[in-house]
């Protein structure tokens, strides 16, 4: 353990976010995805690169170092040509999975697009999963490199839920590849570099870069993800953090069924023999999520669901060593590591505003999962549709009129709602302890699969999720529904006063 956290200079940077919960409020850093310009000055450089691993001494649990190594697709990327001084129709500020979709599709209508990113061929570093179903009603197959015919969640020592619903890990690079070629046939533009600031003027925004270049467009679309950069907020930004530690490893062994992906395992007698880190997880608890691939390669990810202020990374390594250390996992290599802050809930964007906001970006993320890339990937063909049609249309709007139908498709007051239940999820969420988090667990997953299916991939709306909650309490053993109406009477006002606020 020792050893790994030496090897991370990373992690002075990443410990400390309860000292700077203020101004790192909108932080989310996989290993080497830290957003600027709201973040602290320092970088994460974990990333480790693909067949760049580090052979561990077979003594130590996990003596590796990932080389720190980017890899980059080979495009030739059209780039902008600020000579030309051409307003485009759209810009796109960020080139991950929410920037890119809309980027391609608004494309596809034969508007003109640039997209800026400080690292635009950049293969993307998170280790996405995502159900089955999602990728497969959005014709993304092709995009999972390895799927699961079935998930596993172990309650506890003496219960496991066999979820029956197939799991796949997306293909990062194959989806980027996809998304970039069909940018590139769209006539898509691509400039590399940072937007620090926009200046609004009335018919089109400037667009300023770290490079000095300046590009005009009529709209701006910020998919920048949870750095925020250029959407505003005018309310105290307050979101619970989902903080994991990943590592896709060599092992010798692992007691996993390779058929079935591990959603999530609550068990903690890994713990036994340590009662302090036994007591820190009995009040917050960390299961661990593992894909595995092979009976020797795995990715193995210990998870805090949600807390605030997030688990300190020392803390999950510490007790992601002790669990892989009973479960008689020995780590022979590490592929790469994921270091993953996922700020979740806290309010919206100002709805309508100038600049639009996809994604990360745009308070997308599902406040009581953590989730985000099947719900971005299916919300960008609305917001693309509803950029086509205000630009195409003969009315003339423009300026934030423009933008304001552009919102209300991608927040309509049915999305709200269902936002507000699903941080009403979060808020009791936060409140329970190991022991109640197991209850909810055991009682959420024993619902039918439309319910549970529904509110992990965003399917269920306001009349379903009140359902959807009876139903919960209904499966719910009596200690659970006395603590869901204990902890949950406040969150519950809160949610009602905000959804009766929020008016269309
Ligand atoms: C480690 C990790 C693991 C995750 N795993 C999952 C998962 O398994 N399943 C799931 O559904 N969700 C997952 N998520 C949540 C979410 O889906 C991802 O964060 C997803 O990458 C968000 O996509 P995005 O396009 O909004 O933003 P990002 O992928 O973060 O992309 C934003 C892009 O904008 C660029 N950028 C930032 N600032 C600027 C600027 N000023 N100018 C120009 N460009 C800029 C960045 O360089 C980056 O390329 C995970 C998140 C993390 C951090």
């Amino acid at each position: 353990m020792d050893t790994l956290l030496r090897t991370h200079s990373s992690f002075e940077f990443l410990h400390p976010l309860n000292r700077f919960a203020g101004n790192l409020t909108n932080l989310c850093s996989s290993k080497s995805q830290i957003h600027e310009p709201r973040l602290s000055p320092k970088k994460s450089h974990s990333k480790s690169g693909r067949g760049g691993c580090v052979k561990a001494s077979s003594s130590a649990l996990l003596e590796l170092v990932p080389e720190i190594k980017k890899e980059n697709l080979d495009f030739e990327l059209p780039l902008y040509d600020p000579s030309r001084g051409l307003v485009v129709d759209l810009v796109v500020v960020g080139g991950g999975p929410s920037g890119l979709a809309v980027a391609q599709q608004v494309s596809d209508a034969g508007l003109t697009v640039c997209s800026i990113d400080p690292s635009p061929k950049l293969i993307w570093p998170n280790n996405y999963g995502v159900w089955v179903d999602e990728f497969e009603a959005m014709d993304l197959l092709d995009c999972l490199d390895t799927t699961w015919s079935s998930a596993v969640v172990y309650i506890d020592e003496n219960s496991t839920k066999n979820l029956g619903r197939p799991y796949g890990r997306v293909n990062r690079k194959q989806l980027k590849s996809k998304m970039l070629k069909k940018c590139i046939a769209n006539g898509v533009k691509f400039h590399q570099a940072k937007v620090i600031k926009v200046i609004h003027e009335e018919l089109k925004s400037l667009l300023i870069c770290n490079d000095g270049v300046t590009i005009q467009a009529t709209l701006v679309l910020d998919a920048t993800g949870f750095s925020r950069s250029l959407v505003q907020y005018d309310k105290p930004y307050n979101p619970g953090y989902q903080v994991a530690y990943g590592i896709l490893a060599e092992v010798e062994e692992h007691p996993f069924d390779v058929d079935k992906m591990l959603f999530m395992d609550w068990r903690d007698s890994h713990l036994k023999n340590n009662p302090e880190i036994k007591d820190r997880n009995s009040k917050i608890p960390t299961f661990l999520y593992a894909m595995p691939f092979s009976s020797n390669r795995i990715f193995l990810e210990e998870t805090s669901l949600v807390a605030r202020p997030g688990l300190q990374f020392e803390d999950i390594q510490e007790r992601m060593v002790c669990r892989l250390k009973h479960l008689g996992i020995k780590v022979k290599s590490i592929e790469e590591d994921e270091r993953c802050v996922i700020p979740m809930g806290g309010p919206l964007p100002v709805l309508p505003q100038r600049v639009l906001g996809i994604g990360g970006t745009a308070g997308m993320v599902h406040p009581s999962t953590g989730y985000m890339v099947a719900r971005t990937l299916a919300a960008a063909p609305i917001v693309a549709k509803s950029i086509i049609q205000y630009l195409s249309s003969e009315k003339m709007v423009a300026g934030t009129d423009l933008s304001a139908g552009i919102w209300r498709d991608l927040w309509p007051i049915e999305r709200r709602r269902q936002r507000e239940f699903f941080c009403f999820g979060m808020d009791i969420l936060l409140k329970l302890d190991l022991e109640g988090t197991r209850r909810f667990f055991d009682a959420f997953f024993d619902l039918e699969p439309r319910y549970w299916h529904g509110f992990l991939s965003s399917r269920l709306f306001l009349p379903e999720l009140l359902t959807f909650g009876l139903s919960l309490f209904g499966h719910a053993s009596n200690t659970c529904r006395i603590e869901i109406m204990a902890k949950g009477t406040l969150p519950l006002a809160t949610m009602i006063n905000n959804l009766v606020q929020d008016r269309e």
